[in-house]
C-alpha cells in the first residue's frame, strides 16, 4: 500500500518515465516519483508493463495469523476422489448441524471438534488444478493423492504427482478402497516410492494414510495428516485489511446473477466492498457460507459464495478490493484491454490454446488445426447465423476461431486485424469491398470470401481447410 512510482519502477524494472507515461494513459495524473499510488493504480500500471501484479501486493508489516490449509484431491479416474470428498464433507461439524446438507460451492470446509479446520476444493481432477495454476492462482496448499489400493499407481496418478511437483505443492497420499479384498496398500507404497515419492515410513516426509471412502474408515487419520502437514508448512495469513482472494467456481443464477465461489488468501472480504475479479467487477451484495447462511465477511481459507458481480468470472481469477466504483470500473476496463491485447497476440503467434480439457483425460488429443475467421454481415441476425454455421465445422481436428464479427462492409481495419491474426475474412450479404481494400488483402495474402448463401460459404471454407490441413484430405 502506498507504493511510489519510484518503488514501482524498482519492482517492475521499468523506468519512472515509462511508468509515468502509463499513468497518464490510464487516466491518472502524472504523479511525482515519490508520490504514493493507491494499490489498484499501482496494479494497473504494473499490469500494463506485463508484470503480474499480485506479486507487488505487499504484506509487509501486517500481523500474520495461522490459517487453515486449502486442499485439492487428485488421482486416477475411478480411484475414489469424488467418494472421498463426499465422505470428508460429511465429517464436518457444520455439515452435521445442517443435516448434512451443504450446497455445492466448489469448495467446503471440514471443521473438526478440535476447532481446527481444513478447506477442500470440491472439483477433483487435474484440469481444475491446471486451469487455476495457468491463471496464476496458487490456491492449493496440499494435494491429496488418491490411489486405489487394488489398482495401484496408474497414468493419472503419475500426472497428478507431476502437477503437484511442478506447483511445488506437497502431497499427502490417501490409499483408498482398503476395504476391498484385492487391496494391497504395501504394493501401492512400493510403487509410489519407486516413482520417487519420499514416503514417511521410508524416511521421507510424505505421509501415507489408508482409507476407505465407502466404509468411511481412516478419514480422521487423513484429516490429522493434513493438519500435521499444514502445521509443518506454517501456513499464515494476514487477517486485517483488504482481501486478496481467488475464484474457485462461478456460475450464473437466474435470479441472483453471476455468483462466484471465492477463497480468501489474505485479509477479509466484507459485504458492500467494490471488487475487481479477473477482468470483471462488482459490488459485493451478499456473502454466503457453505451451508447457505448469510455472512458479513469472509476470512482466509473460508470458501464463500459472493453475489453482486457485473459479469461472470472464471475459476482461478483473482479478486482484489478497490475503494470505489470508479476504480473498479477503471481496473476492469484496463484488464479487459490487456486480455484482449494478449489474446490477439497469442492468436497471431498461433499459440491460442484450446479449452478442450475434460477432467483427467485432457492430453493425447490429436493436434487441432485452428482457423481464425473474421465475419462481416449485413445485419446482426445474419452475423449470428453465419458464426453459428461456421462453428458447426468444429471437430476434434478443426477449431474455427471467430476472432471478430461486425455489421457492415469489410473495412481496412478488418484487413489489418486479419493480418495480425492470420485470419480469413467472410463477407456475407455485404457489398464487395472497394478495390483499395481487396488489393491490401491480396498483398497481405488474406483470403476474402464473399457469399450470400450459407451452404456455399461452408463449402468454400471447407475447401480452405483441406488446403490448410494436409492429411485431412
Ligand atoms: P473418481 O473418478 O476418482 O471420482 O472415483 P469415484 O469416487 O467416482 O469412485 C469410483 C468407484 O469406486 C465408485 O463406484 C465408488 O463407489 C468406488 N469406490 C470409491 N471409493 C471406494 C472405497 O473406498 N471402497 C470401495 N470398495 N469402492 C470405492
Amino acid at each position: 500500500e502506498g507504493m511510489t512510482v519510484s518503488e514501482l519502477a524498482k519492482r517492475t524494472g521499468e523506468s519512472t518515465v515509462t511508468l509515468q507515461d502509463i499513468l497518464v494513459n490510464v487516466g491518472e495524473k502524472a504523479e511525482s516519483e515519490f508520490e504514493p499510488l493507491s494499490i489498484d493504480v499501482a496494479e494497473l500500471v504494473a499490469m500494463e508493463v506485463g508484470i503480474n501484479a499480485r506479486r507487488i501486493h505487499s504484506n509487509e508489516g501486517a500481523e500474520l495469523l495461522p490459517r487453515p490449509p486449502v486442499v485439492t484431491v487428485m488421482g486416477h479416474v475411478d480411484h475414489g476422489k469424488t467418494s472421498l470428498l463426499d465422505a470428508l464433507r460429511q465429517t464436518s461439524v457444520a455439515a452435521k448441524e445442517a443435516g448434512g446438507i451443504t450446497q455445492h460451492l466448489g469448495a467446503f470446509v471440514v471443521d473438526m471438534s478440535s476447532g481446527a479446520s481444513i478447506t477442500f476444493l470440491d472439483t477433483p481432477g487435474h484440469a481444475a488444478f491446471s486451469a487455476m495454476r495457468a491463471r496464476g492462482a496458487a490456491v492449493t496448499d496440499i494435494v491429496v493423492l488418491v490411489v486405489a489400493a487394488d489398482d495401484g499407481v496408474m497414468r493419472q496418478t503419475l500426472e497428478a504427482m507431476s502437477h503437484a511437483k511442478a506447483a511445488n505443492v506437497p502431497i499427502v497420499v490417501a490409499i483408498n478402497k482398503c476395504d476391498k479384498p484385492a487391496a494391497n496398500p504395501d504394493r501401492v507404497k512400493i510403487q509410489l516410492a519407486s516413482e520417487g515419492l519420499q514416503l514417511e515410513e521410508m524416511g521421507g516426509d510424505v505421509q501415507v494414510v489408508e482409507v476407505s471412502a465407502v466404509q468411511k474408515t481412516g478419514l480422521d487419520n487423513l484429516e490429522e495428516a493434513l493438519l500435521l502437514q499444514a502445521e509443518m508448512m506454517n501456513l499464515k495469513a494476514r487477517i486485517d485489511g483488504p482481501a486478496q482472494a481467488y475464484v474457485v467456481e462461478a456460475r450464473l443464477d437466474k435470479g441472483r446473477g453471476p455468483l462466484a465461489t471465492a477463497i480468501v488468501k489474505a485479509g477479509t472480504l466484507v459485504c458492500g466492498q467494490y471488487v475487481v475479479i479477473g477482468s470483471e467487477w462488482g459490488r459485493i451484495r451478499a456473502i454466503r457460507d457453505m451451508i447457505g447462511k448469510l455472512a458479513v465477511q469472509a476470512r482466509p481459507a473460508m470458501p464463500v459464495e459472493i453475489e453482486g458481480l457485473k459479469g461472470l468470472p472464471m475459476a482461478g481469477d483473482d479478486i482484489i478490493v478497490v475503494e470505489s466504483e470508479e476504480r473498479a470500473k477503471m481496473l476492469s476496463a484496463g484488464r479487459k484491454r490487456k486480455f484482449e491485447k494478449d489474446r490477439l497476440r497469442k492468436i497471431s503467434e498461433g499459440i491460442e490454446t484450446l479449452e478442450t480439457c475434460e477432467d483427467g483425460d485432457e492430453e493425447q488429443l490429436p493436434k487441432r488445426v485452428e482457423m481464425p475467421i473474421i465475419v462481416k454481415a449485413d445485419v446482426q441476425g445474419t452475423v449470428q447465423a453465419v458464426t453459428d454455421a461456421l462453428r458447426t465445422l468444429n471437430s476434434p481436428q478443426l477449431y474455427v476461431n471467430i476472432v471478430h464479427v461486425g455489421v457492415g462492409p469489410i473495412s481496412h481495419s478488418d484487413v489489418d486485424l486479419a493480418q495480425a491474426c492470420g485470419a480469413c475474412i467472410v463477407g456475407f450479404n455485404v457489398k464487395s469491398p472497394p478495390s483499395s481494400i481487396s488489393q491490401a488483402a491480396i498483398q497481405a495474402s488474406i483470403k476474402i470470401m464473399m457469399h450470400r448463401v450459407i451452404y456455399h460459404l461452408l463449402e468454400d471454407v471447407g475447401n480452405l481447410i483441406v488446403d490448410k490441413a494436409p492429411g485431412t484430405s
